[in-house]
């Protein structure tokens, strides 16, 4: 049944999210053959219009303001609100990412819709469209089919392909004006952390540390391993609680969690809380010293020794490709 699905474009520093095409993917294919209309936020995102298109939506509808320069729930959900009331669609698709799982639980509320959260894959099977969430901290998956009302997902990044970029195609970028008021949040000064390198949560490759890595010092060669395989660096809480590094690199149950193609875990024992953070990584590899460590069953290779002798091994084998 072909349908109208919105999809929300995340911007930041000035550029799409991969997520955002990753979304539009996921929208095209609950339209099932029907329109794809992206939506833009910000104070200066017309120009980004163009790249949702290259990546599969059919049109895209920016709302601007100076007013949401910044991300505010209610700054958002009264631009959004607004698009939604103009398109009226029968879907909506967002990231589950902190922005998503911030604003679609709202905008459901608000549209009295059910939402499925932390869509893995959807497909079509039987006549339905079947989204598949984890659950029970990733253990297990279960499949959900929306029957009534409006098709509503938050997805998470890393397990739906983009579809290839495609210059040649074109669509409108058309713009709403939206009187944004009454805002109840006003952001005075973001003051970020200094991160380098890549964006840990979509990151394709992570390397992550544990209390193995024995001290702050300790992550360099997990850091020049990272930099070489276009990687992010990750921790356990164990390495976090330890001082090692930032809670900001914190994976698992109470820290981010990620799906990349490769994660490489080192001198993690895999408590179950960690691994919610990280077993449905494509391909796990895990260092540590002791054979009967539990990460070793959620590994597809697993490597028994010194983390301070093969990480540096194999930075100098990839460094050979
Ligand atoms: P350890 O369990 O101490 O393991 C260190 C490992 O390093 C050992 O297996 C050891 O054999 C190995 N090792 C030591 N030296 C070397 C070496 N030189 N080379 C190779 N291997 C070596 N944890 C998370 O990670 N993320 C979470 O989000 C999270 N949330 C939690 C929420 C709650 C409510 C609770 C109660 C706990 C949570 N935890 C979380 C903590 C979790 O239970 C574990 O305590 C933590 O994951 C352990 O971290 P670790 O594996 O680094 O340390």
């Amino acid at each position: 049944m072909a349908r109208k699905i919105v999809v929300l474009g995340e911007v930041r520093d000035g550029a799409l999210r991969n997520v955002s095409f990753e979304a539009v993917a996921a929208a095209k294919a609950a339209a099932e053959g029907g329109e794809v209309v992206g939506i833009l936020i910000g104070d200066s995102v017309h120009a980004l219009g163009a790249d949702l298109i290259h990546y599969g939506a059919d049109r895209v509808v920016t709302v601007e303001s100076d007013k949401l320069n910044q991300y505010t729930s209610d700054g958002y959900s009264q631009a959004l609100m607004a698009v939604i009331d103009a398109e009226k669609p029968e879907g909506l698709v967002f990231g589950h990412t902190s922005l998503g799982k911030d604003l679609a639980p709202k905008i459901a509320a608000k549209l009295d819709s059910g939402l499925i959260s932390d869509v893995t894959s959807l497909e079509q099977a039987g006549g339905n469209l079947v989204f598949t969430r984890p659950i029970y901290s990733g253990k297990a998956f279960e499949k959900k089919i929306v029957t009534d009302g409006l098709i509503f997902a938050t997805i998470r990044p890393n397990n739906i392909s983009p579809l290839d970029k495609d210059e040649t195609r074109t669509g409108e970028v058309s713009s709403l004006s939206v009187d944004v008021k009454d805002l109840r949040t006003i952001i005075k000064e973001v003051v970020r952390k200094a991160t380098e390198g890549v964006d840990l949560s979509e990151a394709k490759v992570v390397i992550a540390g544990g209390r193995g890595v024995k001290s702050e010092e300790g992550f360099e060669p997990l850091k020049e391993l990272a930099t070489l395989l276009n990687g992010a660096v990750g921790a356990s809480r164990g390495a976090c609680d330890a001082d090692y590094c930032d809670y900001s690199l914190q994976i698992g149950q109470t820290g981010k969690v990620v799906t990349p193609d490769l994660y490489i875990a080192c001198g993690i024992s895999g408590a179950i809380q960690h691994l919610a953070g990280m077993s449905n990584s494509k391909v796990i590899v895990a260092i540590n010293k002791d054979p009967e460590a539990n990460i070793f069953k959620v590994a597809d290779y697993g490597i028994v020794g010194d983390l301070f002798e093969v990480v540096p091994m194999l930075t100098e084998e990839f460094k050979k490709i």
